[in-house]
């Protein structure tokens, strides 16, 4: 299925709103809380393009805790990154990347009604439509097909800064290379980005397989209490665990240790949906869902306020880990693919 992405006319508002901002204005790029590869990755690739186009006052930002996953520190463009409190106040431009909703914005939301031109990179299906010109794919990748859309159509050629930073994004949400959206076109883009010089063995290591010991022993605790749903979803089975502040602290891991770790899960062969539930606050959860076909998980996600892609979403939830899997499950039922 494809589904329609950006009209002409949207890629042409993009471009024209790009080039409204002189070298010398304050543009402010901004992507999701608890930023991945894909929101960090797209944003500082394009803040790189902008940066080749001769802007000078750049500054690339995301909600709350300014805490940048360890794998991605070392990507081209981070000496952009600056904590949320110290965002511009009232930017000429802003850019948003792999953000569905404004709920992912948090205190940042405010810029998009003060800045005179603001621009959405996108590629949630249950992207809610907000902001000023919304350049969203569903049926992109990752958001930097679409930050990469944009920077060829404004004239800037792909270099290996640049390249790195959208690898990184396009490999982390296709699961490197592995999920449906791995299409010819994402190959393709892969191979110009590859073709600029850029070492993919080196780069996969450093963002997938280069972790703490810790973070091994928390898995593994983590994985060990996972529970086999048989009968949920239909009969097409769920497998899900929990992970508490007291794990992490316990190993002594940052939170985003657990990013990944709905991938072993997601893995068992018995189960079509995996649901990581992740202990953020005392009685908040951050939840992920993912389903293998039989389940449109992004509806379940987006009837609990949250979002996502169709086999792949998130929400927060309240109360008891279990009380939030029940209600997961009793969700389940409802939106059979
Ligand atoms: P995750 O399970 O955190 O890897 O997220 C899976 C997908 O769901 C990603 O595309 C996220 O952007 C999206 N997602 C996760 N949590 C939320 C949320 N609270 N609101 C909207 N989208 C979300
Ligand atoms: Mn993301
Ligand atoms: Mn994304």
């Amino acid at each position: 299925m494809t589904l329609p992405g950006p009209t002409a006319e949207q890629w042409a508002a993009a471009v024209a709103a790009v080039r409204s901002a002189g070298a010398d204005d304050e543009v402010q790029l901004i992507c999701h809380v608890n930023p991945d590869g894909d929101a960090l990755g797209s944003m500082l690739g394009f803040a790189l393009g902008l940066r080749r186009l001769g802007h000078t006052r750049l500054r690339a930002t995301f909600p709350g805790d300014f805490a940048v996953p360890g794998p991605y520190q070392q990507l081209p463009g981070s000496d952009l990154l600056v904590p949320e409190k110290d965002a511009f106040v009232s930017p000429r431009l802003v850019l948003i990347f792999d953000v569905a909703g404004v709920s992912r914005l948090g205190g940042l939301a405010g810029l998009l009604t003060t800045a005179p031109a603001a621009v959405v990179l996108d590629h949630h299906a249950s992207n809610t439509g907000f902001g000023g010109i919304q350049l969203v794919d569903p049926s992109a990748a990752a958001t930097s097909v679409v930050a990469e859309g944009l920077l060829s159509r404004l004239g800037v050629p792909l270099d290996a800064e640049i390249a790195e930073c959208l690898y990184v994004a396009l490999a982390t949400d296709t699961g490197s290379f592995k999920f449906d959206m791995t299409t010819v076109s994402v190959h393709e883009l892969a191979a110009r980005l590859i073709a600029t010089g850029i070492r993919p063995g080196e780069i996969s290591r450093r963002i997938f397989d280069s972790k703490p010991f810790g973070a091994m022993k928390l898995t593994g605790e983590v994985l060990g209490r996972a529970v086999l749903d048989p009968g949920a979803a239909g009969g097409r089975g769920m497998v899900w665990t929990w992970a508490t502040l007291d794990d992490l602290e316990r190993h002594g891991q940052p939170p985003y240790i657990l990013d990944t770790l709905i991938d072993p899960v997601r893995s068992v062969a018995e189960a079509d949906v995996s649901v990581v539930v992740k202990e953020v606050a005392p009685g908040e959860w951050s939840v992920s869902l993912r389903s293998k076909g039989a389940v449109d998980v992004s509806a379940v996600a987006v009837s609990q306020g949250g979002g996502g892609h169709r086999l792949a979403a998130g929400f927060t939830g309240y109360g008891e880990a279990a009380h939030v899997v029940d209600t997961v499950r009793r969700l389940l039922d409802r939106y059979l693919i």
